[in-house]
């Protein structure tokens, strides 16, 4: 089948690490290849419908993921774990991790506790290391068919048109996420307009929450959306929001703030964001990272000074998958986050989409 195929190579690796998005796309360790796929007992075969292209699949190409995070993926690997399927003409959200029970091995504790994507195990057993999307083994969304175990398809629920549906997996991150922010706060701020964020500000009102609902945006579309999607107000900055709830302090050279928001969502994923969010998070709030920020510098003295509180959402017990999946019919809207569908072939206007991007493949 087709598919598009990361391979990790060192001068590209670099290359790109350095040029960020000035590197030549065509140059991305990635290519339009012929993959076999393979058979796998206990798996199906999913034809794939849409699969979105992940902030985390631009960090991996643009080598800024992080590090430490490496041993647990293997390549080379067809990319794509935000799949949209078709299985016996129906549509399906697939859960894209390899845990205990796709690799055939006794549940770890943390599987045992329904946490599979906590499971210890992901680089054990037969497979190879890694969930969907970022194993050797098994492909991605980003090819025309995927192979899962029947417990991880999600039947859609009928009228939700394929371009929301796609969107289950991230929901399933975010969903996960904003619950650890519970008992409500009172007031949220979410910290950039890219589709987590928005989707994020999108979900707390969808899960009932009539709290004050803050956005930081850097675009005016994305502030439009935000207020669209239900965001009581929308800074243009960090910096203009700490200023609107935060005393500013000086002393000689250095200034500090007091004050500042009872609940941080960071969205951006990076570095910068992270250290905004631990700023504008108020004595004895939260932060929640919705991104994945790796090597960084930053001021840890919030953690102690102001007792902040950080949580993180990486992905998803099968429970809270299908509460996203079972969210799908009344998040209308989602879909205009949808900034593009592409054939696999299209891959490098792809990656540069404004908004979500997805692909469609053939076949
Ligand atoms: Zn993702
Ligand atoms: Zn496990």
């Amino acid at each position: 089948m087709k598919a598009l195929l990361y391979t990790p190579s060192l001068p590209r690796f670099f290359g790109a690490r350095l040029l960020g998005k000035r590197f030549p796309r065509k140059l991305l360790p990635l290519r339009l290849a012929e993959v076999p796929l393979p058979e796998r007992e206990g798996f199906l075969r999913v034809r794939v419908r849409l699969s979105g292209i992940c902030g985390s699949d631009l960090a991996l190409l643009y080598g800024k993921s992080p590090p430490s995070i490496a041993p647990f993926f293997s390549f080379p690997a067809v990319l794509g774990h935000e799949i949209l399927g078709e299985y016996e003409g129906s549509l399906v959200a697939v859960n894209p991790l390899l845990a205990c029970a796709d690799r055939g091995l006794p549940p770890c504790p943390r599987c045992q506790e329904g946490e599979e994507g906590l499971c210890q195990n992901v680089a054990e057993g037969p497979l190879a290391p890694g969930m969907l999307g970022y194993n050797r083994d098994l492909p991605g969304g980003w090819g025309e068919w995927v192979l899962a175990r029947p417990e991880r398809l999600y039947p859609i629920p009928p009228g939700v048109p394929e371009e929301r549906a796609v969107f289950a997996e991230p929901l399933a991150v975010v969903l996960r996420g904003l619950n650890k922010l519970k008992p409500w706060p009172e007031e949220v701020l979410v910290l950039g307009m890219g589709t987590i964020g928005l989707l994020a500000v999108r979900l707390l009102r969808a899960l009932g929450y009539t709290g004050r609902l803050l956005a930081v945006a850097k675009y005016p579309h994305q502030a439009e959306r935000a207020k669209a999607f239900g965001a009581d107000g929308v800074y243009g900055s960090a910096k203009e929001a700490l200023l609107a709830r935060a005393r500013r302090y000086r002393y000689l050279l250095f200034e500090g703030y007091r004050g500042g928001y009872e609940a941080v969502v960071e969205a951006s994923g990076s570095g910068r964001g992270f250290r905004e969010a631990l700023a504008l998070a108020r004595e004895g709030g939260k932060v929640l990272l919705l991104g994945a920020p790796g090597l960084e510098v930053v001021d840890l003295s919030p953690f102690w000074f102001k007792e902040v509180a950080l949580w993180g959402s990486y992905t998803y017990t099968r429970e809270e998958f299908r509460e996203a999946v079972g969210l799908l019919p009344e998040l209308e809207g989602l879909e205009s986050l949808v900034g593009g569908v592409y054939p696999l072939e299209a891959w490098p206007e792809a990656l540069v989409a404004k908004g979500k991007a997805l692909f469609r493949p053939k076949g």
